[in-house]
């Protein structure tokens, strides 16, 4: 998909991409000027493998403030983005014959990082008319005596779902019942959320021993390129994440990292409003799918995405091409629409595809408009 639309773009075509995975904003002036300062500081030498002190007790902060947790400053372990925190506690914690629950539809990288670890995944099917979330009894059905972890992320890429305070007390009770499960928590698109209100595992007090929070600054400050995320959780997993990176990778960035203290002790203000603007976007793309038969939706609590069940247009057709799955119904908004998607079966559900909205309003409705008019061409 992103090669043909790559290629449709260079011979001259007008494709709006609405594939991104990433807010479609700059990262603030202030945090950028922390990383032109560090150059001039000279913060380039190799930094401890765990992250700077300075930038793992603004976690630890963080935790505080934001979410209402203690921890102490060797619980937290900083990386190379929140995809190497989640790496590191996979490899850490996972190896062959053990098995850990994912809900699904999920972020395309848990499967395949947990390949690498040689665990085996016992999916759980988060369906959309249960807003993409599972249930309690769900969970109790999945856990074996090979069950050594559970991954999830809310809000959630790709569906935008959102697990409340009460909605995870519920799946907090099973999880009492299972010490021995380690809760990876992945809380990237914290600070976009819709409810107004972030939820973690972790503050469960029953629980705390049992969940690792892996956050970052990619989302929320905009600062995806600068690769920094972060691991907080039980000292003996943030030890062993320390051990195995020192041998990967070493300590993430120096100059990110002191990027990312500018960001985490900062006024969360250019986050709120970056927020705000994806809220409205999220309204909008709501009422401008709402507006087009076939699309069948829950609305996202949070992130950036809507991810309809387009299987009502299985079986139809344009010119002769059918339309047999999620990958074609892509490829045919593409090819009549110019709008880049992503087909739903990479993240575990083939009935839907993922729309971002990180784009602008203006794109976001010429998209819209276009998609009807393609859907008016299927037979
Ligand atoms: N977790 C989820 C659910 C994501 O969608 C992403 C990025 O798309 C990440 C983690 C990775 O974040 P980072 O850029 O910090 O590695």
């Amino acid at each position: 998909m992103s090669k043909l639309s790559r290629e449709l773009r260079e011979q001259g075509q007008d494709i709006i991409n609405l594939s991104i995975g990433e807010p479609d904003f700059d990262t603030p002036d202030h945090i950028k000027l922390a990383a032109i300062a560090a150059i001039e500081e000279n913060y380039t030498h190799y930094p401890p493998v765990a992250g700077y002190p300075e930038l793992r007790r603004a976690i630890v902060e963080k935790f505080k403030n934001d979410n209402g947790l203690t921890y102490k400053t060797s619980q937290v372990m900083v990386s190379t983005g929140a995809k190497q925190s989640l790496m590191n506690v996979i490899f850490c914690t996972l190896q062959e014959d053990d098995e850990i629950i994912v809900p699904q539809p999920c972020w395309v990288s848990y499967p395949e990082m947990i390949k690498l670890s040689g665990a085996k995944i016992n999916y759980i099917k988060a369906g959309i008319d249960n807003g993409f979330k599972i249930s309690a009894q769900q969970l109790e059905a999945a856990i074996t005596s090979k069950t050594r972890a559970f991954i999830y992320s809310s809000p959630n890429n790709p569906t935008g779902s959102f697990y409340s305070y009460e909605e995870l007390a519920e799946l907090a009770k099973v999880f009492e019942r299972h010490p021995d499960i380690l809760i990876i928590s992945d809380e990237i698109y914290e600070h976009i959320n819709f409810t107004g209100k972030h939820a973690s595992f972790a503050q469960f007090p029953e629980l705390y021993d049992q969940v690792v929070v892996v956050n970052g600054v990619s989302k929320a400050f905009a600062m995806t390129g600068w690769r920094i995320g972060y691991m907080a959780g039980p000292e003996w997993l943030a030890q062993a994440c320390e051990k195995l990176q020192g041998q990967f990778t070493s300590g993430a960035c120096s100059i990110s990292q002191r990027a990312a203290l500018s960001a985490l002790t900062s006024s969360l203000a250019p986050t709120k409003e970056m927020c705000k603007t994806f809220q409205k976007r999220r309204d909008l793309v709501i009422r401008l799918f709402n507006e087009i038969e076939g699309f069948r939706f829950h609305a996202p609590e949070g992130a950036f995405y809507l991810f309809p069940d387009i299987s009502a247009f299985f079986g139809k057709s344009f010119e002769g091409e059918l339309i047999k799955n999620d990958e074609d119904f892509c490829m045919f908004i593409l090819k009549q629409a110019k709008v880049t998607l992503v087909a739903g079966g990479g993240f575990g559900d083939a009935d839907c595809v993922r729309i971002s909205f990180a784009a602008s309003s203006d794109q976001l409705e010429k998209a819209a408009g276009r998609i009807k008019e393609a859907i008016k061409l299927l037979k």
